[in-house]
């Protein structure tokens, strides 16, 4: 249910290009990744400038051009003295008795010199029959030869030869991706090695992941003491695969493993066996599983294992002939294990689905184990974990933190922790205060804020009764979270946000959950109609939550009159984007009625957002013009604004 998201960005301002705090998921950056890895994956490291392809082709052509121009240059300093005249000059030479001596060259070209010692050279434009007897007549001495094949002439033809080779030596040495070495660095495998004693993670370095962990103890158990195991005749495990979200911590897990028994880790990434050669990654699988014999006791690593180990025979448009070779060749050095190698696999993935079902048989990856988003409280550990690193100021409270944290990975948390610090830095302070985590947990969850300066007196106010209108209902609906603070400083691309705090993590939400969402939605939307009779582009991202939604109730929760059916698109294919491949398996006819049951459930809402909004217009302007005045309320602050009891008071709920 990751789409149901407590942070409601609001009112996107569509029309500003010019926004510093690019998101982090923006579609130009992700073309840009994309491009930047194409072009990187051939070429293994791009830094000596001699080694980029496209200096060595600029060299290169400055080296034919510095030789072409040598030869002309030599070239015309040996036939310097020669000047070209037309036949008939030489003829008129003739004639006048004013020529010396003739070489004819190949019957083609002359090259006489004059009495007065002057060379000159003349073409043959036809026969002429005359010429030889005329030349005798007048005693002229005449040489004959073979056409003089000059210097330039032999280079010229072999600079085609030369090009083609370099071109060769060039595209085998980039191939190998290691630059220098012709042949020795393609089969080799990527991993990196860390030896017991460089390697100091331990399970203490995990914070919750429980389950997980009990299982891994089976393998840390096996490493420790393999006799135990053999002893009882017990097969012991080959390799254990981590699935779960990006950012929960399988890598360090791994390497948590590795710690704990004392054995090498070997590390190494999927994407490193995807070669543009065909042969390329099998050889590299070979090679690993070599140098992890030689380890032993050793745990392989293969991180983002989907990348070789998706589904045999299902590419769209031919399949990858070299990746189904690779995979087979991780599958043959898996069996090839005999139960005495000490040899660990360890694999980890955020798409098991897409798996090769060969890879999960016994004696492969036979144990699977789940490592998922943390939990309130595990988030909280992991906040401890990661605030050790940083000194805290005394009133900071984890557990609030990890209450406004919903959906967040370990890596977030890290991540938010250390932004925290660099707030913390930047203000010249030597402690993290609350202040800064909670502007830190803004800026990774929603973005920057970006300081309302900007903001015309007008502005400010408009979207001050916009997240008036959200927040308001948040006080006069049932089934809704309590409100953590609501602000009208631009975070991000939002003007202003409100945003709800959940006492504990929502795995299921029932219908009144899912229609008061929606209310509150639309609270923006109507406090703008009510106060101005019109509302602005600021409602879109609003209202696409609220369709989303609501599309999800009629299509996927049977929500509707349509009833226990599910309507949806999730069938994601392989390779595809979700677009190009999505199907409907609904006729036109149940298209019509599943927009018809949407528009009933989001009317029933908007109505019932106006009803409420209408009745407490006063609150709304009471709140509205507070928060021009503060730009940021949280719940305790409403609460003794508008007169509500402090009952559903987030920091007693604490106790
Ligand atoms: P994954 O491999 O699942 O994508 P990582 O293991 O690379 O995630 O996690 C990235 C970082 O997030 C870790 O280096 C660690 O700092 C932090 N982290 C993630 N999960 C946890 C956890 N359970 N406890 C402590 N730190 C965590
Ligand atoms: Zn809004
Ligand atoms: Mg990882």
């Amino acid at each position: 249910m990751k789409c149901f998201n407590n942070f409601k960005a609001d009112r996107v301002s569509i029309f500003r290009a010019d926004d510093p705090n690019k998101k982090k998921d923006d579609p130009k950056d992700f073309w840009q990744g994309l491009k930047g890895g194409g072009s990187s994956s051939g070429g293994g490291n791009n830094n000596n400038p001699l080694k980029n392809p496209k200096n060595k082709l600029s060299l290169g052509i400055f080296v034919f051009m510095l030789l072409v121009f040598g030869i002309l240059f030599f070239d015309t300093s040996v036939n310097g003295s020669v000047q070209a005249v037309p036949y008939t000059t030489f003829k008129q030479y003739v004639t006048a008795g004013q020529v010396k001596d003739v070489n004819i060259e190949a019957n083609t070209k002359i090259i006489f010199t004059s009495t007065s010692d002057i060379k000159m050279s003349s073409r043959i434009p036809y026969t002429d029959d005359t010429l030889l007897p005329d030349l005798m007549a007048k005693g002229v001495i005449v040489t004959g030869s073979e056409q003089n094949i000059s210097l330039l002439a032999i280079i010229f033809q072999m600079i085609p030869w030369i090009i083609f080779i370099g071109f060769t030596v060039m595209l085998y040495k980039q191939a190998n991706g290691m630059g220098g070495k012709l042949t020795g660095g393609l089969g080799k495998n990527l991993a990196k090695e860390f030896k017991p004693d460089e390697n100091s993670t331990t399970f203490d370095d995990v914070a919750g992941q429980a389950e997980a962990k009990n299982e891994l103890l089976e393998v840390v158990d096996f490493l420790k003491h393999p006799e135990r195991f053999e002893k009882v005749g017990a097969k012991i495990p080959r390799g254990a695969l981590l699935v779960g979200p990006p950012g929960t911590g399988k890598t360090l897990l791994a390497k948590a493993v590795a710690g704990e028994s004392g054995v090498t880790f070997l590390h190494t990434s999927g994407s490193d066996f995807v070669e543009m050669f065909v042969g390329m990654g099998a050889s590299r699988v070979r090679d690993l599983f070599e140098q992890a014999r030689k380890a032993a006791p050793c745990i392989i690593f293969i991180d983002e294992l989907d990348a070789v180990g998706r589904s045999r025979g299902s590419g769209v448009g031919g399949g990858n002939d070299e990746r189904e070779q690779t995979l087979n060749q991780i599958l043959v050095e898996m069996d090839g294990f005999d139960s005495t190698s000490n040899v660990i696999v360890m694999a980890a993935t955020n798409r098991p689905d897409v798996l090769d079902k060969a890879l999960l048989r016994p004696g492969r990856f036979d144990r699977q184990v789940v490592v998922d988003l943390p939990d309130i409280k595990e988030r909280e550990a992991i906040l401890t974990i990661h605030c050790k690193k940083v000194r805290l100021e005394s009133g900071v409270d984890l557990t609030r933190i990890a209450r406004a944290t919903p959906g967040s990975s370990g890596a977030d948390l890290a991540n938010m922790i250390n932004e925290a610090a660099l707030f913390a830095a930047r203000e010249n302070k030597e402690t993290v205060s609350m202040d800064n985590i909670e502007n830190a947990r803004d800026k990774v969850m929603i973005g920057v804020a970006r300081g309302s300066k900007f903001m015309s007196e007008e502005d400010k106010k408009a979207t001050a009764y916009h997240e008036a209108g959200h927040t308001l209902l948040h006080y006069h609906l049932k089934n809704v979270d309590p409100l953590h603070k609501v602000t009208i400083i631009p975070h991000g691309r939002a003007l202003g946000l409100t945003i709800s705090l959940p006492e504990k993590d929502a795995y299921t939400l029932n219908r009144s959950k899912l229609v008061d969402r929606i209310k509150i939605t639309m609270g923006g939307y109507v406090a703008e109609d009510l106060v101005y009779g019109e509302t602005t582009t600021g409602t879109s991202n609003d209202i696409q939550q609220a369709t989303n939604i609501a599309k999800r109730m009629v299509t996927e929760f049977g929500m509707s009159s349509l009833g226990f059916i599910n309507l949806g698109q999730e069938d994601e294919p392989l390779f595809l984007g979700r677009e190009i491949a999505q199907h409907k398996n609904y006729s036109e006819e149940t298209a019509r009625i599943i927009d018809s049951e949407m528009r009933k459930i989001l009317d029933a809402c908007l109505k019932e957002t106006s009803t409420i909004l209408t009745k407490y217009r006063d609150q709304l302007e009471i709140l509205t013009s507070r928060l021009v005045e503060k730009e940021t309320l949280n719940d305790a602050e409403i609460r003794e604004l508008l007169g509500f009891e402090p009952i559903k008071n987030i920091l007693s709920l604490k106790d």
